[in-house]
Protein backbone atom coordinates (compact mmCIF):
# COMPACT_ATOMS: atom_id res chain seq x y z
CA UNK A 1 0.00 0.00 0.00
CA UNK A 2 2.85 2.63 1.01
CA UNK A 3 4.31 1.67 -3.01
CA UNK A 4 0.80 2.77 -3.84
CA UNK A 5 1.12 5.51 -2.26
CA UNK A 6 3.74 7.35 -3.35
CA UNK A 7 3.36 6.29 -7.12
CA UNK A 8 0.24 8.23 -6.78
CA UNK A 9 1.95 10.85 -5.12
CA UNK A 10 4.43 11.29 -7.62
CA UNK A 11 1.80 10.91 -10.34
CA UNK A 12 -0.36 13.63 -8.38
CA UNK A 13 3.03 16.05 -8.61
CA UNK A 14 2.96 15.60 -12.06
CA UNK A 15 -0.35 16.37 -12.81
CA UNK A 16 0.05 19.77 -10.67
CA UNK A 17 2.83 20.92 -12.75
CA UNK A 18 1.03 20.58 -16.08
CA UNK A 19 -2.18 22.36 -14.49
CA UNK A 20 -0.13 24.79 -12.54
CA UNK A 21 -1.21 28.32 -13.61
CA UNK A 22 0.53 30.54 -11.33
CA UNK A 23 3.27 32.21 -13.51
CA UNK A 24 6.15 30.62 -12.83
CA UNK A 25 8.63 29.56 -14.78
CA UNK A 26 8.73 26.16 -13.58
CA UNK A 27 6.72 25.22 -16.45
CA UNK A 28 9.90 25.26 -18.44
CA UNK A 29 9.64 21.08 -17.39
CA UNK A 30 7.10 18.78 -17.55
CA UNK A 31 7.76 15.42 -16.01
CA UNK A 32 7.27 11.78 -17.49
CA UNK A 33 7.18 9.12 -14.59
CA UNK A 34 9.72 6.43 -15.80
CA UNK A 35 8.69 4.07 -12.61
CA UNK A 36 8.84 3.88 -9.25
CA UNK A 37 11.33 6.69 -8.03
CA UNK A 38 12.85 6.97 -11.65
CA UNK A 39 11.43 10.18 -14.17
CA UNK A 40 11.96 12.30 -17.10
CA UNK A 41 12.23 16.39 -16.89
CA UNK A 42 11.85 17.23 -20.61
CA UNK A 43 12.33 21.41 -20.74
CA UNK A 44 13.83 23.05 -24.11
CA UNK A 45 17.42 20.96 -23.75
CA UNK A 46 18.27 17.72 -23.36
CA UNK A 47 16.00 15.25 -21.54
CA UNK A 48 16.75 15.03 -17.72
CA UNK A 49 17.27 11.76 -15.90
CA UNK A 50 15.77 12.34 -11.94
CA UNK A 51 16.18 9.83 -9.16
CA UNK A 52 14.52 10.14 -5.96
CA UNK A 53 14.35 8.66 -3.26
CA UNK A 54 15.92 7.68 0.60
CA UNK A 55 19.20 8.42 -0.01
CA UNK A 56 17.82 11.73 -1.82
CA UNK A 57 18.02 13.39 -5.86
CA UNK A 58 20.97 12.39 -8.52
CA UNK A 59 20.41 14.22 -11.92
CA UNK A 60 21.51 13.17 -15.17
CA UNK A 61 22.38 16.23 -17.20
CA UNK A 62 20.96 19.33 -16.06
CA UNK A 63 19.28 21.45 -19.49
CA UNK A 64 20.25 25.09 -20.89
CA UNK A 65 21.46 27.67 -18.59
CA UNK A 66 18.85 29.70 -19.23
CA UNK A 67 16.33 26.59 -17.34
CA UNK A 68 18.48 26.19 -14.29
CA UNK A 69 16.13 28.46 -12.12
CA UNK A 70 13.20 26.29 -13.17
CA UNK A 71 15.36 23.30 -12.94
CA UNK A 72 15.90 24.17 -9.27
CA UNK A 73 12.13 25.05 -8.32
CA UNK A 74 11.07 21.64 -9.82
CA UNK A 75 14.22 19.93 -7.67
CA UNK A 76 12.47 22.04 -4.34
CA UNK A 77 9.33 20.60 -5.02
CA UNK A 78 10.95 16.93 -5.15
CA UNK A 79 11.97 17.94 -1.79
CA UNK A 80 15.83 18.89 -1.76
CA UNK A 81 18.50 20.03 -3.64
CA UNK A 82 20.53 16.97 -6.03
CA UNK A 83 23.75 15.67 -4.87
CA UNK A 84 25.31 14.38 -7.73
CA UNK A 85 24.75 15.30 -11.61
CA UNK A 86 26.19 13.08 -14.38
CA UNK A 87 26.98 15.11 -17.22
CA UNK A 88 26.38 12.20 -20.55
CA UNK A 89 28.14 14.49 -22.51
CA UNK A 90 29.96 18.02 -22.62
CA UNK A 91 26.75 20.02 -25.69
CA UNK A 92 25.47 23.08 -23.53
CA UNK A 93 22.10 21.79 -23.85
CA UNK A 94 22.95 18.54 -21.45
CA UNK A 95 25.69 20.70 -18.81
CA UNK A 96 24.34 24.80 -19.34
CA UNK A 97 22.50 24.09 -15.26
CA UNK A 98 25.89 22.90 -13.87
CA UNK A 99 27.78 25.76 -13.66
CA UNK A 100 25.06 27.41 -11.20
CA UNK A 101 24.58 23.65 -9.80
CA UNK A 102 27.89 22.63 -9.58
CA UNK A 103 28.39 25.10 -6.30
CA UNK A 104 26.41 22.58 -4.38
CA UNK A 105 26.34 19.47 -6.49
CA UNK A 106 29.07 16.98 -7.02
CA UNK A 107 29.16 16.66 -10.96
CA UNK A 108 30.15 13.82 -12.87
CA UNK A 109 31.26 13.00 -16.35
CA UNK A 110 33.74 10.84 -18.57
CA UNK A 111 37.23 12.62 -18.99
CA UNK A 112 36.70 14.01 -22.29
CA UNK A 113 33.62 16.28 -20.68
CA UNK A 114 35.81 18.09 -18.68
CA UNK A 115 38.19 18.56 -20.82
CA UNK A 116 36.23 19.88 -23.61
CA UNK A 117 34.14 22.32 -20.89
CA UNK A 118 37.22 23.44 -19.78
CA UNK A 119 38.44 24.74 -23.11
CA UNK A 120 37.04 27.26 -26.06
CA UNK A 121 34.76 25.24 -28.34
CA UNK A 122 33.64 25.12 -31.88
CA UNK A 123 31.00 23.51 -33.65
CA UNK A 124 31.69 24.90 -37.34
CA UNK A 125 29.11 22.99 -38.37
CA UNK A 126 26.48 25.16 -37.06
CA UNK A 127 28.99 28.02 -36.38
CA UNK A 128 29.48 28.25 -33.07
CA UNK A 129 32.02 29.16 -30.85
CA UNK A 130 31.04 28.47 -27.15
CA UNK A 131 33.83 29.73 -24.50
CA UNK A 132 35.12 27.85 -21.74
CA UNK A 133 33.04 27.24 -18.95
CA UNK A 134 33.93 28.58 -15.25
CA UNK A 135 35.27 26.05 -12.38
CA UNK A 136 32.09 25.33 -10.65
CA UNK A 137 30.87 24.24 -13.99
CA UNK A 138 33.25 21.47 -14.32
CA UNK A 139 33.04 17.64 -13.57
CA UNK A 140 35.23 16.94 -10.55
CA UNK A 141 34.85 13.37 -10.46
CA UNK A 142 36.26 11.80 -14.36
CA UNK A 143 36.73 8.26 -15.34
CA UNK A 144 38.12 6.61 -18.72
CA UNK A 145 35.70 3.39 -19.22
CA UNK A 146 32.76 3.32 -16.81
CA UNK A 147 31.72 4.18 -13.36
CA UNK A 148 29.23 2.59 -10.80
CA UNK A 149 26.98 4.80 -8.27
CA UNK A 150 24.42 2.93 -5.78
CA UNK A 151 22.22 5.11 -4.89
CA UNK A 152 18.47 4.51 -3.91
CA UNK A 153 18.73 0.72 -4.18
CA UNK A 154 19.72 0.68 -7.57
CA UNK A 155 23.60 0.56 -9.13
CA UNK A 156 23.42 3.14 -12.13
CA UNK A 157 26.71 2.22 -14.28
CA UNK A 158 27.85 4.75 -16.41
CA UNK A 159 29.40 3.38 -19.39
CA UNK A 160 31.51 5.87 -21.65
CA UNK A 161 30.94 4.42 -25.62
CA UNK A 162 33.71 6.29 -27.93
CA UNK A 163 33.32 8.26 -30.95
CA UNK A 164 29.58 8.40 -30.92
CA UNK A 165 27.92 11.65 -30.63
CA UNK A 166 31.04 13.45 -29.20
CA UNK A 167 34.37 11.95 -27.89
CA UNK A 168 32.77 12.10 -24.73
CA UNK A 169 29.28 10.64 -24.43
CA UNK A 170 28.12 7.78 -21.35
CA UNK A 171 24.95 6.13 -21.43
CA UNK A 172 23.54 5.83 -17.56
CA UNK A 173 21.94 2.20 -17.04
CA UNK A 174 20.07 1.60 -13.85
CA UNK A 175 19.11 -1.25 -12.50
CA UNK A 176 17.25 -2.86 -11.28
CA UNK A 177 14.76 0.12 -12.43
CA UNK A 178 15.48 -1.47 -15.69
CA UNK A 179 16.12 2.08 -17.05
CA UNK A 180 18.59 3.27 -19.14
CA UNK A 181 19.33 7.34 -20.38
CA UNK A 182 20.97 7.43 -23.41
CA UNK A 183 22.36 10.69 -24.15
CA UNK A 184 22.51 12.03 -27.41
CA UNK A 185 23.65 8.73 -28.68
CA UNK A 186 19.67 8.09 -29.15
CA UNK A 187 17.19 10.86 -30.90
CA UNK A 188 14.05 9.09 -30.59
CA UNK A 189 12.73 9.28 -34.00
CA UNK A 190 14.74 12.09 -35.59
CA UNK A 191 17.79 12.19 -37.23
CA UNK A 192 20.69 12.79 -34.45
CA UNK A 193 23.28 15.94 -35.04
CA UNK A 194 26.59 13.99 -34.62
CA UNK A 195 29.11 16.40 -33.76
CA UNK A 196 32.39 14.90 -35.52
CA UNK A 197 34.05 17.84 -34.76
CA UNK A 198 34.35 16.86 -31.11
CA UNK A 199 35.41 13.53 -32.40
CA UNK A 200 32.01 11.94 -33.08
CA UNK A 201 30.92 9.63 -35.88
CA UNK A 202 28.24 8.19 -37.49
CA UNK A 203 29.81 5.22 -38.15
CA UNK A 204 31.30 4.83 -34.15
CA UNK A 205 27.22 5.68 -33.00
CA UNK A 206 26.22 2.98 -35.60
CA UNK A 207 28.58 0.37 -33.79
CA UNK A 208 27.61 1.73 -30.35
CA UNK A 209 23.82 1.74 -30.68
CA UNK A 210 24.57 -2.09 -31.68
CA UNK A 211 26.92 -2.73 -28.57
CA UNK A 212 24.08 -1.02 -26.50
CA UNK A 213 21.21 -2.99 -27.88
CA UNK A 214 22.60 -5.80 -27.37
CA UNK A 215 22.90 -5.48 -23.43
CA UNK A 216 19.38 -4.21 -22.91
CA UNK A 217 16.31 -6.05 -21.39
CA UNK A 218 13.40 -6.13 -23.77
CA UNK A 219 11.30 -4.25 -21.37
CA UNK A 220 14.28 -1.66 -20.70
CA UNK A 221 12.63 2.22 -20.09
CA UNK A 222 14.72 3.85 -22.62
CA UNK A 223 15.38 7.76 -21.71
CA UNK A 224 16.59 9.30 -25.15
CA UNK A 225 19.14 12.63 -25.47
CA UNK A 226 15.98 13.99 -27.41
CA UNK A 227 12.35 12.94 -27.82
CA UNK A 228 9.69 11.22 -25.67
CA UNK A 229 10.53 8.17 -23.11
CA UNK A 230 11.13 5.15 -26.04
CA UNK A 231 11.34 1.30 -26.04
CA UNK A 232 13.93 -1.39 -26.98
CA UNK A 233 12.25 -1.45 -30.09
CA UNK A 234 12.22 2.19 -30.26
CA UNK A 235 15.59 1.93 -29.91
CA UNK A 236 15.93 -1.04 -32.78
CA UNK A 237 13.86 0.78 -35.48
CA UNK A 238 17.08 3.90 -34.67
CA UNK A 239 19.67 1.47 -34.57
CA UNK A 240 18.26 -0.06 -38.06
CA UNK A 241 18.01 4.15 -39.78
CA UNK A 242 21.51 4.49 -38.77
CA UNK A 243 22.80 1.38 -40.62
CA UNK A 244 20.93 2.06 -43.78
CA UNK A 245 21.03 5.42 -44.27
CA UNK A 246 24.44 5.39 -43.92
CA UNK A 247 24.80 2.20 -46.25
CA UNK A 248 22.75 4.27 -48.73
CA UNK A 249 25.10 7.38 -48.87
CA UNK A 250 28.15 4.95 -48.76
CA UNK A 251 27.21 3.22 -51.88
CA UNK A 252 26.39 6.66 -53.53
CA UNK A 253 29.79 8.14 -52.82
CA UNK A 254 31.52 4.80 -54.26
CA UNK A 255 29.24 5.35 -57.13
CA UNK A 256 31.50 8.16 -57.33
CA UNK A 257 28.38 10.88 -56.89
CA UNK A 258 29.16 14.01 -54.92
CA UNK A 259 27.88 14.98 -51.79
CA UNK A 260 25.01 17.59 -53.57
CA UNK A 261 24.00 15.20 -56.33
CA UNK A 262 22.83 12.74 -52.76
CA UNK A 263 21.41 15.48 -51.04
CA UNK A 264 19.50 16.27 -54.54
CA UNK A 265 18.82 12.65 -54.60
CA UNK A 266 17.87 12.11 -51.31
CA UNK A 267 16.74 9.30 -48.87
CA UNK A 268 13.92 6.72 -49.28
CA UNK A 269 10.67 7.68 -48.15
CA UNK A 270 10.41 5.78 -45.34
CA UNK A 271 12.97 8.16 -43.56
CA UNK A 272 10.78 11.48 -44.34
CA UNK A 273 9.79 11.91 -40.83
CA UNK A 274 13.11 11.40 -39.59
CA UNK A 275 13.97 14.30 -40.63
CA UNK A 276 11.50 16.57 -39.51
CA UNK A 277 13.08 17.48 -35.78
CA UNK A 278 16.53 19.75 -35.45
CA UNK A 279 18.35 17.60 -38.31
CA UNK A 280 17.02 17.76 -41.69
CA UNK A 281 17.53 14.98 -44.35
CA UNK A 282 20.33 17.32 -46.17
CA UNK A 283 21.93 17.80 -43.54
CA UNK A 284 21.72 14.15 -42.13
CA UNK A 285 23.47 12.91 -45.13
CA UNK A 286 25.97 15.01 -44.94
CA UNK A 287 26.90 14.03 -41.72
CA UNK A 288 26.84 10.74 -42.93
CA UNK A 289 28.98 12.12 -45.67
CA UNK A 290 31.66 13.95 -43.15
CA UNK A 291 31.75 10.66 -41.13
CA UNK A 292 32.95 8.50 -43.92
CA UNK A 293 35.56 10.51 -45.42
CA UNK A 294 36.90 10.75 -41.40
CA UNK A 295 36.89 7.42 -41.61
CA UNK A 296 38.75 6.89 -44.80
CA UNK A 297 41.63 9.03 -43.38
CA UNK A 298 41.54 6.90 -39.84
ZN1 LIG B 1 24.57 16.65 -27.76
Amino acid sequence: MKKIISLLSVLLATVSYAHDDVNSDKKVFSEVVVTEGVSMLQGTGGNIGLLNGEDGLLIIDDDYKVNVGALEKVLDMEEGKPRFIINTHWHNDHTGGNEHLGEYVTIIAHDNVRKRLSTDQEIKFFGMKIQASEKPALPVITFDSSLSLHFNGQELNVVHYPNGHTDGDSIVLIQPANVVHMGDHFFSGKFPFVDVESGGNVIGMTNNIKAIIARLDSNVKVIPGHGPLSTLSDLKDYGYMLETTSATVKEAIDEGMSLKKIQAKGLPDRWKSWGEGFIDEGKWIEMIHISLKAKEHE
